[in-house]
């Protein structure tokens, strides 16, 4: 089976030229390794094909657009702070990701759920495609609602994995510069509030109010993607993306979330952060007194862990609610990643999913961030179901792009399953 899959790539050395679809080959070299270079966005934003880097003109927020679908009149929007005039015949043009295949990554283990990997297209055997294994042999994968089912089970992704394939929605450390006044992302509206702007977030200051009190910053999601309303109409997290600028479709609205900030509390100051799963709300209690966090499903108890220790005063914290379950990791170490059954009421996404509370002593919030989980499509971008085969064959998997609306994938193959003997290797992270 070795001798056969050598064959076959030294067959490919020669085939391969600028590809459209997936990758293409830099160098004749062939061994362990291979180098190939990224030719489309369908695994946006993990490894990118041929793009424009564009620092927005009012927030100088850095994002990339792909090439492969031009975008009219050249102009992208930002997608932290929504400015559309961004002139794209200025930024500058990059080649496509250089990554290295791993091709002996499969001789002793399998493939694995998550994995990236690169293939013979099934839709055109003299090309290579790069897509990430989401189902394995005898499993049976479905769509629905944007998350990913696996024999019938919602399928639950670790800190990890959410952030491997999360967009980013917000970066407060990029405020608009505008002549215009647009009203900020974090707000109190308590006219008494102790918060206060501070260098890359916010400070704030107990005053004078009763025990349990919570200062509340909420943050304010705008509509960031081309659109004739006022950008600054708040509105869900939807699953636009930047890196599709010319790409016209009906946008779907997101509610698994991922907060990260990095906190400094004084000695007895404690913070709540909230997030909405677009039913009800979490809130995560941190008290730098009781070194603890404790976590609240609307007003019940829900979970607890110890607060770890560290010599740095600042925490870095990241909180989400994602498939169904809540992830609260501090640094990268996750410390509860709960799942639990959704209120059994209509999703109702808000525009205010999230919140931070200033509760008793004195602290700061910085370099404050809101991520979204990817949203799969279905094949046809019509209807919120798609159904894979039932289940999936010995030796064969089932293989998605990241960019959703973008990749060509097993949502759109006749024979949706991937056999082992079309794949070449694993594909290693890009280094930028
Ligand atoms: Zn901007």
């Amino acid at each position: 089976m070795i001798g056969s899959r050598r064959r076959r790539l030294l067959w490919l050395v020669p085939a391969a030229v600028v590809l459209s679809l997936g990758v293409a080959t830099l160098s004749r070299y062939q061994g362990i390794l291979r180098p190939v270079r990224i030719a489309s966005g369908s695994m946006a934003e993990q490894f990118l094909g041929p793009h424009r880097v564009v620092d927005c003109g009012e927030c100088g927020f850095k994002f990339r657009c792909g090439l492969d679908v031009e975008a009219p009149l050249q102009q992208a929007t930002c997608p932290n702070c929504g400015f559309q005039r961004n002139d794209l015949s200025k930024a500058m043009l990059r080649e496509g990701d250089r990554v290295v295949i791993d091709r002996w990554a499969y001789l002793f283990r399998d493939p694995q759920r998550g994995d990236v990997v690169a293939f013979v297209d099934p839709t055109n055997a003299s090309e290579l495609a790069v897509k990430r294994i989401v189902g394995l042999p005898q499993e049976t994968v479905t769509i629905r609602r944007g998350e990913l089912f696996i024999n019938g089970s919602l399928h639950r992704k670790s800190l990890v994995e959410t952030k491997a394939l999360a967009t980013l929605v917000h970066d407060d450390r990029f405020r608009p510069r505008s002549e215009q006044q647009l009203p900020s992302r974090w707000v109190s509206e308590d006219l008494e509030s102790g918060w206060t702007e501070a260098s890359n977030g916010y400070r704030w200051e107990a005053k004078d109010k009763p025990a349990g009190y919570s200062d509340w910053l909420m943050y304010r999601h705008w509509r960031c993607y081309t659109s004739p309303n006022p950008r600054t109409d708040e509105s869900p997290v939807a699953d636009n993306d930047a890196y599709n600028q010319g790409l016209s479709r009906q946008l779907c609205e997101v509610t698994d979330l991922l907060l990260s900030c990095d906190v400094e509390l004084a000695e007895d100051g404690e913070v709540a952060l909230l997030i909405h799963d677009g039913r009800e709300s979490f809130t995560v209690v941190i008290s730098a007194k009781s070194r603890w966090l404790d976590v609240r499903r609307g007003e019940e108890p829900f979970a607890q862990a110890a607060l770890p220790n560290r010599n740095s005063s600042q925490t870095a914290i990241q909180l989400a609610v994602i498939d169904e379950q809540l992830l609260l990791a501090i640094g990268d170490a996750t410390v509860i990643r709960q799942a639990y059954t959704p209120l059994d009421r209509p999703l109702q996404p808000t525009s205010r999913p999230l919140g931070i509370a200033g509760r008793r002593g004195a602290g700061s919030v910085t370099n404050i961030r809101v991520y979204r989980d990817i949203y799969y499509l279905n094949a046809f971008r019509g209807d919120w179901a798609w159904d894979g085969p039932n289940p999936l064959s010995d030796g064969c998997y089932l293989v998605l792009g990241d960019n959703s609306a973008l990749s060509n994938d097993s949502r759109h193959w006749a024979t949706p399953g991937l056999c082992r003997k079309m794949l070449v290797g694993k594909v290693l992270l890009p280094r930028r």
